[in-house]
């Protein structure tokens, strides 16, 4: 007899892939247990359907593990400890890289994989599911078990001379890193961190609330700040070219900061404004709240940092204790500063640009929701 009185992935579709605010992370597919009879599956759009309907069980779980289903809310904050206005902190610095191979393919300090390799060094992680460039433009999610695989899994290279059109029809900033998670068992590991952003690391944590397996292998969590990723097809990416006039196949570099940083093969690099790129922006991030990554172990981004750095925010005990390990270890290093009003008045900085970040992006998700 159907349950009706639990939400299912028929919800799911009518809550959230029909108002084209799902954003293909896969986190209903790879979790739900009837996922394992084949009752869901990605169409060729990329999004979750249904396969085989019958084998539904009805279990609820993929409908609560969705990123943009808020149900799980008020536990998370509390296992989190969540607090106004961008969650639990406990240290905020700009940090970077002592490993010369990491710099030099970073995105911004490299703390991100300073972070993966001490941690791996340490046998704190046999891995860690990050995104590997598998061609110019495109990326997919890979678990990483080796150092070699960390490092050539950092930046946000786009590849010398990038071509679109050799990757078919479109291209996403967006990796769906939640579909490898399901996949750890298989592969025997039973400790391994997670590299993510909002969206993917909320869907997992909600996975872990539930004791979804194998949510349980994820023993740390480094989240990615995200003002919003970017989905583009040929048609969307002639009038983005028109708009900020360049090629993009002179693009070499994709950076998030302040603004959206494009550095081209020849050095330059270009300062674009979110506001000209939300034609491209995939159309879930508008409907996007969380900037800092409020529940991450440890967050990182570029925002408020000098160039070559990283902003690092610690916010559970796992976070604090990976982070001032790797930094006592000689893996990272903190900015110097002048004196320790310069360093007030920085971390004041830091902190004001991401509630300010935070407050631009709930102000969009507001007007999503009408
Ligand atoms: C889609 C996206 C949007 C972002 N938006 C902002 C922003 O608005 N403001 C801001 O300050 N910072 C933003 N960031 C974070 C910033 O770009 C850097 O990733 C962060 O500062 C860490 O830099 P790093 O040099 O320490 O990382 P690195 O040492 O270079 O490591 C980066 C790690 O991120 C992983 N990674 C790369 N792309 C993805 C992806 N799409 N999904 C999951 N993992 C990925 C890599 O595999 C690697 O492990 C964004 C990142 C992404 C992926
Ligand atoms: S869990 Fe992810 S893929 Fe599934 S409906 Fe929600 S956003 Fe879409
Ligand atoms: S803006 Fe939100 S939905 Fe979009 S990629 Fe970032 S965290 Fe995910």
């Amino acid at each position: 007899m159907e349950n009706r009185a639990v939400k299912s992935f028929a919800d799911l579709i009518n809550e959230v892939r029909s108002r084209g605010i799902c954003g293909g992370c896969g986190g209903c597919v790879s979790f739900c247990s009837a996922g394992q009879l084949n009752a869901l599956h990605f169409g060729e759009d990329g999004l979750p359907e249904f396969a085989n309907e019958e084998e539904c069980l009805k279990c609820g779980i993929c409908y609560l593990v969705c990123p943009q289903i808020r149900a799980l809310d008020d536990e998370l904050k509390l296992k989190f400890r969540w607090s106004k206005p961008v969650g639990q902190c406990r240290g905020l610095d700009s940090a970077k890289t002592t490993d010369p191979r990491v710099a030099e393919v970073a995105t911004d300090g490299g703390v991100v994989t300073s972070l993966l390799l001490y941690a791996l060094d340490q046998g704190l992680i046999e891995g860690a599911v990050v995104s590997r460039q598998v061609g110019p433009f495109s990326r997919l999610p890979a678990v990483a078990t080796s150092s070699r695989e960390i490092i050539d899994a950092a930046g946000s290279y786009f590849g010398e001379a990038p071509h679109l059109e050799e990757v078919g029809r479109s291209y996403t900033s967006f990796i769906p890193a939640v579909r490898e998670v399901g996949k750890l068992r298989q592969r025997g590991l039973q400790k391994v961190a997670f590299v993510g952003t909002p969206c993917q690391v909320y869907s997992l944590r909600k996975m872990q609330l539930l004791k979804v397996v194998p949510s349980d292998a994820v023993v740390l969590v480094i989240g990615l700040f995200c003002m919003e990723s970017f989905s583009f097809n040929e048609d969307s990416r002639r009038r983005l070219e028109k708009k900020i006039g360049i090629n993009l196949d002179s693009v070499n570099k994709l950076n998030i900061k302040d603004d959206i940083m494009m550095s081209t093969a020849d050095g330059e690099v270009l300062h674009l404004p979110f506001e000209l790129m939300d034609d491209i922006a995939r159309p879930t991030c508008f409907a996007c709240r969380d900037f800092t990554n409020e529940f991450a172990d440890i967050s990182c981004g570029g925002l408020g940092s000098p160039h070559g750095y990283t902003t690092v925010m610690t916010r559970t005990d796992t976070g604090e204790q990976v982070f001032s390990g790797a930094r006592h270890k000689g893996y990272l290093c903190g900015m110097k500063y002048g004196s320790k009003e310069q360093e007030r008045v920085h971390r004041t900085t830091l902190m004001a640009k991401a509630v300010s970040f935070t407050a631009r992006k709930q102000e969009r998700a507001v007007q999503v929701a009408g």
